[in-house]
Formats: C-alpha cells, structure tokens, sequence
C-alpha cells in the first residue's frame, strides 16, 4: 500500500472514530456508533499492516501475533458475563499500559528509531518515550489493581497508608530528577537505569494511586483509566510517528476525563478527592458482598401475589433496575411485565441512575438487549420530580443507587451522591434476596419506610412468579 493511501485510510478511520463516539453517545444510536468503529478499527488494521512502514519480512510475526490476540480476545468477549464487563475492561486498558511500556523500552533501545535525528528532535523523541512509559506504567498497575478490586480478588475498602500523600509527591519528584538524568544519559545503558527507576515508581504509584480509592469510587476509577489508556496510546504515537494512534489516543483520553467528570458529577464528588482517594473508609465493599451494616429497624414483605396486584391498580409505575437486576438476568421479564402493564394502560417508565449496575451505560444496555423501547427509558434527573405522582416504584436488584441515607445523613459515606428518590412514590416496593448491603456497604433506611415493602428472593424468579400473578 503506497504511503498516500495509507494516509487516506487513516483519515477515512479517524472520521469513523468521531461518528463511533457519536453514536455512543445515545442508546439509540449506540449500534450504529459500534458499527462505525468495527469498520474503523479494521480500516486502521488493514493499512498500518499493509502500510509503507511494516516489512514482507515482519508480516508473519503480525500475523501469528494478531491470531493469537484476535483468538484470545473474541474468547474473552463471549464467555465474559455482562456483570464482569468493567473487569475485563479494566484488564483490557492494563494490555494498552503494558504496551506503551514495551514499545518505548524498544523505541529505546532500537538503533534505526533515533538514527538521523538532530539532537532537538533527539531530545523530544526521549521525551515522548520518557512519558510513554510513565503513563504507560501507571496504566498497567492501576488497572490490573482495579481488575483485583472489580473481580472482588482484592478487597474494597480503600487502602491508606499514613503519609501517602508525601509518599506520592516523592515519587513525583523522584520521577522528574530521573527524568533529567535520562536527558542526559551518555549511553543507552545509563538511561535504562533511569528508565527502569522512573518505570518501578510508576508501577508502584499505579498500584498506590487505585489501592487507596474506596469501593464507591470505582467507577469513576474505571472511567480515570480508560482515560489514562486513551493518553498512553497517545505517546505509543508519537513514539512511533503514527498520526492515528496519536488522534485515537487523544480521542479517548479526552473522552474518558469527560465521562470521569460527568459521573463526579453524579456523584456528588470531587474529581480531585477521587484520586486523592479514601472515600468510603467505612464501607467500601467488593462487589455483591453481603455487607455487615446491622439492620436498623423493622421492615414489611409482600408477596408476588400482592405486588401483581398492587401494579394492577396503578395508573403510574416506575421501574428502576440495578445490579442484581443484571445478576439475576431479569430484564427480559422486567420488559414482558412493562410490556403487559402498558398494554392495560399503565404508564410505565424505567429510572435509570448514572452507576446503577458495575459499569457505565450497564442498565441501558441490558434493556437494549431486552429491547425496551428507548422512549420509556429515563435518566434519573428526568424522573425524579415524578416520584411524588407515582403509585408503585419497582426497584429491581439496586440498593445505593435508591438510598435516602445519601440526602438524609451527613455521616453517611455516600452523604450527597445524588440518588433515585423511589421513597417520594405512593408505595415503593424492593426486590432484593435478603437485607445485604450494595456495592458501598451502607445499610439502607429505605427499607424500613412506612411506605415501602420488601420483595424478598431472586429477582428473575420473583419477577416471573409476579408476572404469573398479573396474567391470572
Ligand atoms: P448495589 O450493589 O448497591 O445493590 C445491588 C443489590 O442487588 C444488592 O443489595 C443485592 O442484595 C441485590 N441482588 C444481588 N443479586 C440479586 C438477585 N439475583 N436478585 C435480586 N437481587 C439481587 O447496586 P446498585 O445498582 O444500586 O448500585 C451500584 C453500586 O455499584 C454503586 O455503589 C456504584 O457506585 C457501584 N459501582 C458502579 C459501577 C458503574 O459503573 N455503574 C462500577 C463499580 C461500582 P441481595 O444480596 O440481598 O440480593
């Protein structure tokens, strides 16, 4: 492929990038935006390994090598469970770090890449391999700790060390001093040392940085590192002068800090005191744990029987599903229940909040997959003010993300996030298997509001013995 064509390709992939993250942007048109990116990444594929700069000679090294990461990928996307999504998210924004690591060390250490160079663009191409790597390490780290947290192999609860602040500013300034001694390195050999102290203080910043973030937090994390896997990707480009690596990075590194900050937002927290970290000291919880927050009064079951009834009678219902919705696989009869209702002229919507679930987007794309019409589907800000009008709230499987403690006690470590106010409803109604706690840990006064009542058992089974009920 002549190098002009190449260079056509790339923009022809660079524009299809931009209309994929479009598309993601809204459920509606998130397969179209898949789409485009599918078709992108091939483009992109086809004319970096047919391109002017890969040799006959190195085609089959690529071959084998994309058998082989094509093989293992396309494994890991079919038997994954949506629930561990942000797991081998995390795992795969580790493999983009690792790769910056690499690449700079071999951009180093390869004669041809610094042969020719006047000592300005020498200095910038260190540079660039300098930070590469140190991106590229922080990456790595992060995101296979995040991996340990997400997958509940490493506990929750944030980790902090005393001092961790002056211990990261060291690190910090420990990592520039090495950054000039790498500038001046008379030898490879003699930078490689510095290389290799400024990619340890990496590593153990990237594992310091996430241990330290509370259980809560983690999304947030997750959104922080596709970021950082966005910007490593960036300095993989310009160590290896690839304009569509440099524009993909930057495409989404800047995309991930701005869903980083949208979901702060949602939160209630500071960006900031995210990454500094130590939210949720109190509760941090892995994933599905069963918590140990005591129950703290006297709650009311209802019976499937009861809760078909209840729906019958309504005129408005809100559904708002969470985690276990996505655990018990129940979207499928959460949509032939809705489905039912509005065909007896109940009104009825999904509120979904921006963390409901273990990864961004996760709700939506399980009622995609159910095929609710995107119509009935609002976002919490949306829905919130109809709370008062609305005679059953249903919560599926969800349990931070419906907890009043966030607006009713300043004490609570989720004091402020904003949340579903399910409880302003006529009747809200839990579905949940026992009294466990959610993901952050905190026991839940909604529970024990006079107007709510408990669901008791696996939300699938629940759901499909409330669905008998409704028909009969
Ligand atoms: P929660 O984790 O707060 O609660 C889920 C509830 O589902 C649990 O209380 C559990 O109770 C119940 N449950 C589990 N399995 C089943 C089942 N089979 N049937 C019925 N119920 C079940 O989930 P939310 O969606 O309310 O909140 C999300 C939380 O996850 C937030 O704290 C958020 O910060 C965090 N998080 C979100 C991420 C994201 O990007 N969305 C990523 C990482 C974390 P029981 O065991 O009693 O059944």
């Amino acid at each position: 492929m002549s190098a002009s064509l190449a260079t056509a390709a790339y923009i022809g992939a660079t524009i299809l990038f931009i209309l994929s993250l479009g598309g993601l942007s809204s459920p509606a048109t998130s397969r179209r935006g898949n789409i485009y990116g599918m078709i992108g990444m091939t483009i992109a594929v086809l004319a970096t390994v047919f391109g002017p700069r890969v040799s006959m000679a190195g085609l089959p090294w690529i071959m084998v090598a994309m058998l082989v990461g094509g093989s293992v990928g396309l494994i890991a996307a079919r038997t994954v469970k949506m629930t561990q999504m942000p797991e081998l998210v995390a795992l795969m924004h580790s493999l983009v770090g690792l790769a910056a690591c690499l690449v700079g060390f071999a951009n180093y250490i390869d004669p041809v890449a610094a042969a020719n160079l006047t000592s300005a663009e020498k200095a910038i191409h260190e540079i660039e391999i300098y930070i590469g790597i140190l991106i590229g390490a922080i990456t790595f780290s992060g995101s296979l700790i995040a991996f340990g947290k997400l997958s509940a192999k490493i506990g929750g609860k944030p980790l902090l060390l005393p001092g961790r602040h002056v211990m990261n500013l060291t690190g910090l300034l420990v990592v520039i001093y090495f950054g000039g001694v790498f500038m001046h390195a008379e030898s490879v050999s003699a930078g490689m040392i510095a290389l290799a102290v400024m990619t340890v203080i990496a590593l153990l910043f990237g594992i310091h940085m996430v241990m330290a973030i509370g259980g809560a937090d983690m999304p947030v994390v997750v959104s922080m590192l596709n970021s950082y896997s966005g910007w490593a990707a960036a300095a993989t480009g310009f160590m290896l002068n690839n304009d569509l690596l440099i524009v993909i990075g930057a495409l989404v590194g800047s995309s991930g800090a701005i869903l980083s900050y949208i979901m702060c937002r949602a939160m209630n927290r500071n960006f900031i005191s995210v990454i500094a970290g130590g939210f949720g000291t109190g509760g941090g919880k892995a994933p599905a744990a069963k918590g140990d927050a005591q129950p703290a009064g006297e709650v009311v079951s209802i019976s499937a029987v009861e809760t078909a009834e209840l729906l019958r009678e309504s005129k408005n219902v809100v559904i708002v599903p969470g985690y276990g919705m996505a655990v018990a696989q129940a979207q499928h009869t959460v949509y032939e229940i809705a489905q039912y209702l509005r065909e007896h002229g109940v009104n009825v919507r999904f509120g979904i909040h921006p963390v409901a679930g273990r990864m961004p987007g996760h709700m939506n794309v399980l009622l995609a997959e159910a095929r609710v019409p995107y119509d009935i589907v609002m976002e919490m800000d949306e829905v919130n003010a109809d709370f008062p009008d609305t005679d059953v709230t249903l919560v599926i499987g969800a349990n931070d993300i419906v907890n009043p403690a966030a607006q009713e006690d300043p004490n609570s470590p989720i004091a402020g996030m904003p949340v579903l106010e399910v409880w302003k409803a006529k009747t809200s109604i839990v579905m949940k298997r026992s009294m466990a706690s959610g993901y952050a840990g905190v026991d839940n006064p909604l529970f024990y509001k006079e107007n709510n009542r408990m669901l008791f058992g696996d939300a699938k089974k629940m759901l499909e013995e409330v669905f008998v009920a409704l028909k009969s």
